[in-house]
């Protein structure tokens, strides 16, 4: 039996979570999940975890060197853009193959009615000039652009409240970890009399929050996802991640 696949899993997302959960008896992976720090009581994975930046794609190349690791996995959120640069870069560097896990985008469903934007700051734009009631579940570290259209109400929701310093003068805020159901978000959207979601096309199978905007007839602004690279092999669920450690289990038994 060759020695386990050493593995970095680059995390902070509920396809890293499942990821952890199904090699968690596998005898033919050693993982490690790295998380960035952000979320104050993270969920505990069922696999030996850290977390905290690196320092750079070179801090991310020394510790795939010197922890020996086989292989990383970027299962980052799409949104996260420069650890997975950061990973590109420092699996070349470590000379390790990489792999992506993306969730796939979400899909407009027919009838509803979607405004798309290439980033935050054209979210913010899209928002126009009349005052609207705007529901905010971008996270909590994308807010200032909404500062400079602050004629506008926003309920902001996310997992760990946020900066004060980073929020629109009219807001309220919810702290809340999803999921969540279809029937709360559309009462949640009654309750504070919404008119306008924004939303990152982050995508996966929690879509109820969309579901519910369409059913209630309110408009989403859709932040579209910064471009991956075309040159990182990738996955979009756990069974493809499990097919490319079945090949390099193969390739490192020389099979
Ligand atoms: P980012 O801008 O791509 O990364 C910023 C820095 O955070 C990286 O350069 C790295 O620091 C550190 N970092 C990020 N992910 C890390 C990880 N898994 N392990 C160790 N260090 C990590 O990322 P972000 O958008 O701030 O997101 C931070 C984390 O939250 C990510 O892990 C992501 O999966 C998760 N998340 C992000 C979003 C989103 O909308 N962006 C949504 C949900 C979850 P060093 O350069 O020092 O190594």
């Amino acid at each position: 039996m060759p020695a386990p696949i050493k593995l970095l899993i680059l995390g902070g997302t509920a396809e890293a979570m499942a990821l952890a959960r199904a090699l968690a008896d596998d005898s033919r992976t050693t993982p490690l999940l790295s998380l960035a720090g952000r979320t104050k009581n993270p969920a505990v994975p069922p696999i030996p975890w850290r977390r905290g930046g690196f320092g750079g794609a070179e801090g991310l190349a020394d510790f795939l060197v010197e922890g020996g690791f086989d292989a990383l996995i970027d299962a980052t959120h799409p949104f996260a853009a420069r650890i997975s640069a950061n990973a590109q870069a420092a699996s070349t560097v470590a000379g390790i193959p990489l792999l992506a896990l993306r969730r796939p985008p979400w899909k407009k469903t027919p009838g509803a009615h979607w405004i798309s934007v290439p980033d935050i700051a054209a979210a913010a734009q899209a928002l126009g000039i009349t005052p609207r009631r705007v529901f905010l579940t971008i996270g909590r570290q994308d807010l200032v652009p909404f500062r400079e259209a602050p004629w506008h109400h926003y309920l902001i929701r996310s997992v760990d409240p946020p900066d004060p310093a980073f929020l629109p003068p009219d807001c309220a805020v919810i702290a809340a970890r999803g999921p969540f159901s279809r029937a709360s978000e559309c009462e949640l959207l009654a309750a504070h009399k919404i008119d306008l979601l924004v939303t990152k096309n982050s995508g996966g199978v929690m879509r109820e929050k969309l579901d519910a905007a369409h059913a209630l007839g309110i408009p989403v602004v859709m932040v579209d996802r910064p471009a991956p690279s075309a040159a990182v092999a990738t996955a979009d669920g756990i069974a493809g991640v499990m097919a490319w450690l079945d090949r390099l289990h193969g390739v490192m038994r020389g099979v």
